[in-house]
């Protein structure tokens, strides 16, 4: 039987990179989105095709939900036990940015809150769900290894003062993994968190002439755009269990950017 994993927000960008990454080791898929539903339905095709060239036979469900509400993680986690009753890796990757990028001396509660909802609140209430149902696997197959990946940000460091909230969304997910970590290497489940870069996809696409300029002047040590597949291979590493001693780790995805220089 195939192993599944549970990618949210994999309708596009680096959510759809990591699902055809891990339709190519012959990975089941649910792939959730928000409100997309024919993007969600072209990463499923796809991530189907990419397996049979790989020779696999795999089996991708689109499923939507809003990770940022209680019922809708409910909903999400219950749709993956009806449709595959296993789980073997959940990635949390869905995420907003900043909404109106105001600065912080104008920035709005009603912006904060729905910010913290989606890419805080959503990951850690989603992962104590996964995780729950993850030891009641593990306890019954101890040689069940099951991970989570969570996708913060070089934003959980670095300062954008039109994005606090982001900012600070993404540095608690640093410590959110360190914390399940802890709380789950007794049950053989190993926690990530990657921190991607500049990346290519819908949410930089409106500050594509920014980024292509200071990539240019040298932001990164590697001078290009990062790709949803450099963060799918990343994921696809850990799904592999290359890193079994290893967890509460950061795996930085920037193209060196982390790095201070003289
Ligand atoms: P994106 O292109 O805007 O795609 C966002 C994905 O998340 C879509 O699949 C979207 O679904 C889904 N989504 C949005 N809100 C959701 C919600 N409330 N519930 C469930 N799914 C939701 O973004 P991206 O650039 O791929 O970013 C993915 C993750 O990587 C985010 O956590 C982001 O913060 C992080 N990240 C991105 C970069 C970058 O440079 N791009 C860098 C570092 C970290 P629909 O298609 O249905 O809207």
């Amino acid at each position: 039987m195939n192993q599944v994993a549970l990618i949210t927000g994999a309708s596009r960008g680096i959510g759809r990179g990591i699902a055809l990454e891990l339709a190519k080791l012959g990975f089941d898929l649910g792939i959730n989105f928000a409100g997309n539903a024919a993007a969600a339905q072209q990463t499923a095709t796809d991530c189907i095709a990419q397996a049979k060239a790989a020779g696999w036979s795999i089996r991708a469900e689109t499923l939507q939900a809003d990770v940022g509400l209680g019922s809708d993680r409910d909903n999400l986690i219950g749709s993956m036990r009806a449709n595959f009753g296993r789980l073997h890796l959940l990635v949390n990757n869905a995420g907003i940015t900043s909404i109106g990028r105001a600065d912080i001396l104008e920035a709005k509660e009603e912006n904060f809150d729905r910010l913290m909802a989606v890419n805080l609140k959503g990951p850690y209430f989603l992962t104590q769900l996964a995780a729950r149902w993850m030891i009641d696997q593990a306890k019954a197959n101890p040689t069940m290894r099951p991970k989570i990946v969570t996708i913060s940000s070089i934003s959980s460091y670095a300062v954008s003062t039109n994005r606090g909230d982001y900012c600070m969304a993404k540095a608690a997910l640093g410590m959110m993994t360190k914390l399940y970590a802890a709380r789950l290497a007794d049950y053989g489940i190993n926690v990530y968190e990657i921190c991607p870069g500049v990346i290519a996809s819908d949410m930089t696409a409106p500050v594509k002439e920014k980024y292509d300029k200071l990539i240019g002047e040298g932001l990164t040590p590697i001078k290009r755009w990062g790709t949803p597949e450099d963060v799918g291979k990343a994921v696809a590493a850990i799904a592999q269990d290359a890193l079994p001693f290893s967890t509460g780790e950061t795996i930085n995805v920037d193209g060196g950017f982390q790095l201070r220089r003289l």
